[in-house]
């Protein structure tokens, strides 16, 4: 169930049913602050919780089932939109995020290279995989925590705001540390204990979508996250495994708008793995914007034939400046600025 506070309601009254709610085993109140009212949001199972004896606290406006099994990532729940915001960047606002760089940190001149060109084109955060989830382990696994604190050097020499996939709960400390966004990676998206670890973190968290994982247990993953009291989750549409053997993976660009309907939370599109072709990375980034989507994750790389990860899908520097051309009329259309 949530509990909807009366507008402006006082801190001392919001804290009286967060205790209340506290006294029961088993439950847990999340509290989720809007500009102008409070929501709490009971997650446990709600059923030893009398409805009218709460709802007869000073301060609640209202108590109301939640009908999606995931709550605190429902519109239900919270139907302003979630912005999330670092160092001055926002992500869910009138202004798309592009998240641009190489599919892996590799070496300092690779990643400055691509860092100075991404920020040259407008995009305001910098990816680079440090710890890369690998199909075969023969295949190049990244730099481990010293890509890391390049990506890092990288981000701050350049004036962006970084991000990079995390694989291990043993590295939550290390990654929140060093990196502004933590990813979850396809692959890790029903990892419930790395999902719970991020869930503590106090840093912006992106979720991408499990090759084989639906909308809705996409959202209940995010759930996971949120339930630990981290509100700062960014979604992200990859792609996911079908019998089409065109494209690396079907890109769903449905799932902005089934999103945007569903959930307050904000929904970024990443069409190099969505398609692993770059000539279709940026008729697919015109078609995300247009669905609504609040921003790109786009694979750039300064030699895409000498990469050592994604070789295949990566645009090159002029393409990526070509892709941002073109997308200024798309955003436009939409009301958005880039
Ligand atoms: C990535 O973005 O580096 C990546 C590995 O993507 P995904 O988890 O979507 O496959
Ligand atoms: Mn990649």
């Amino acid at each position: 169930m949530i509990i909807v506070m009366q507008r402006h309601a006082p801190k001392d009254q919001i804290e009286r049913v967060l205790n209340e709610i506290k006294r029961y085993e088993g439950l847990n109140p999340v509290p989720l602050h809007g500009t102008e009212r409070t929501v709490i949001a009971v997650i446990g199972d709600e059923r030893i919780l009398d409805e009218r004896h709460i709802a007869s606290f000073p301060g609640v406006s209202k108590v109301m089932p939640v009908l999606h099994p995931y709550k605190l990532a429902s519109r239900e729940t919270k139907f302003e939109r979630t912005v999330v915001k670092i160092k001055g960047v926002s992500i869910g606002s009138d202004t798309i995020a592009i998240m641009a760089g190489p599919c892996a940190v590799e070496n300092e001149e690779q990643l400055d290279i691509a860092a100075s060109a991404v920020r040259k084109a407008g995009a305001m955060i910098l990816r680079g995989g440090a710890f890369k989830p690998r199909t075969t382990p023969y295949s190049f696994q990244g730099l481990g925590r010293k890509g890391v604190t390049m990506l890092e050097a990288a981000a701050k020499k350049h004036g962006l705001v970084s991000i990079s996939e995390i694989m291990d709960v043993r590295d939550v400390d290390f990654m929140a540390n060093h990196i502004d966004i933590l990813q979850i990676g396809a692959r890790n998206m029903q990892n419930f204990d790395l999902l719970k670890e991020v869930g503590k973190a106090k840093k912006p968290v992106m979720l991408k979508r499990g090759l084989s994982a639906t909308i809705k247990e996409f959202l209940l993953a995010a759930e996971y996250i949120l339930a630990q009291g981290n509100q700062d989750v960014i979604l992200c549409e990859r792609g996911i495994r079908t019998f089409e053997d065109e494209t690396r993976n079907t890109l769903c660009i449905a799932t902005v708008p089934i999103v945007k309907e569903i959930s307050h939370l904000p929904i970024i599109v990443d069409p190099s793995h969505g398609t692993g072709k770059p000539y279709l990375v940026t008729p697919m980034s015109r078609a995300a914007i247009a669905a609504g989507a609040d921003g790109l994750m786009i694979e750039v790389h300064p030699n895409p034939d000498s990469a050592k990860c994604d070789a295949d899908q990566a645009l090159t520097i002029d393409d990526f400046n070509n892709l941002i051309k073109e997308l200024l009329p798309i955003a436009k259309a939409v009301g958005k600025k880039l």
